[in-house]
């Protein structure tokens, strides 16, 4: 890129480019979704992911100077490897938080979060961010092709693992029918990809990354049914042995998970089995009563 500039014509066009590099790495940076306040301690190693345990001891955290209302408070909890872990309460309870804390996109303001053993706040943030594959409830495209947008979750990727990817996520056939294909530009300007759409080309990158924990934080908005059933063939098999810490909103989401955690003004309040909490006659219960009676099958378990 460091061409010598012939004529005015040139200039434009570099213009041009590096407008589009800017808006490329405005893109990123949403996608990754935050400016980071943490930083990689002195000569901190690499987390050595063995297995995806997880663990939170005595993890308390606030938003803001002087830490303010506690968001989380006193959170302990073990997450063996593979387990598969749903969050739901109510709107504000925490849930993303714990979530974000688990990312580090935030330091705890108490305890620690480890991951095989390992605090998490000790390690390098790039390892860290290796073990972890995150599908967020708004999946955001950058304006390029298929391809790259799900290339993204793994840059060095050849096209028949992207390929591999997107078939595993059931994105396969949308793809091939969009007009040129993984070729075809998606995003601001791009073609429009349905809500379901999005969150498989979510659910192929996490493919793609292969990591051994999968965080993924349900969008609360209603599938069409096609969508919804082909996002849940492609979860269960995203899901499958990792370990997976999950804000999920939809029983049917839930229905496969071994452990449902209630959270609660920032303390888990119910935890156990699906079948134990709708025996508990808790909370949960009373959300499964909810949904089961024909409710709208969104936003009844927990809100954004
Ligand atoms: P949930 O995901 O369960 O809806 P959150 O984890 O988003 O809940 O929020 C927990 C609490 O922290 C709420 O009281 C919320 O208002 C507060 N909170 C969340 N994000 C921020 C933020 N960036 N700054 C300040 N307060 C926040
Ligand atoms: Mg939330």
């Amino acid at each position: 890129t460091f061409r010598i500039l012939h004529s005015s014509k040139d200039l434009a066009l570099s213009l041009v480019d590096m407008a589009q590099y800017v808006g490329f790495i405005d893109d990123t940076l949403a996608v990754i979704g935050q400016t980071r306040a943490v930083h990689d301690a002195p000569g901190a190693p690499a987390l050595a992911c063995t297995g995806g345990r997880i663990a939170f001891r005595g993890v308390g955290f606030g938003y803001g100077h002087g830490h303010g209302r506690r968001a989380l408070r006193r959170v302990d909890l073990v997450v063996p490897a593979c387990q598969k872990v749903g969050i739901v309460g109510p709107s504000g309870a925490g849930k993303s938080t714990l979530i974000h804390l688990l990312q580090r996109l935030h330091d705890v303001t108490e305890g620690e979060i480890l991951i095989d053993g390992q605090p998490i706040a000790g390690v390098t943030q790039d390892s860290l961010r290796a073990a972890l594959a995150v599908v967020p409830q708004e999946i955001s495209l950058l304006h390029r092709s298929v391809m790259d947008n799900i290339r993204f979750a793994r840059p060095s990727a050849t096209e028949a693992e992207v390929q591999a990817a997107a078939r595993a996520a059931h994105c396969d056939h949308f793809i091939q029918a969009l007009p040129e294909g993984y070729d075809t530009i998606v995003g601001e300007r791009g073609a429009k990809l349905s809500g379901g759409q999005r969150q498989r080309i979510g659910i192929a990158r996490a493919f793609l990354k292969d990591a051994p924990i999968i965080i993924f934080d349900e969008a609360t908005s209603a599938l069409d049914t096609e969508s919804e059933v082909a996002v849940h063939r492609a979860l269960t098999r995203l899901l499958r042995d990792r370990t997976v810490v999950a804000v999920a909103h939809r029983l049917s989401t839930l229905a496969d998970f071994d452990r449902i955690l209630v959270v609660d003004e920032g303390r888990i309040v119910e935890d156990g089995t699906p079948a134990e909490l709708r025996r508990r006659d808790g909370a949960f219960a009373r959300m499964w009563r909810l949904q089961a009676d024909g409710l709208a099958n969104d936003d009844v378990v927990g809100a954004a």
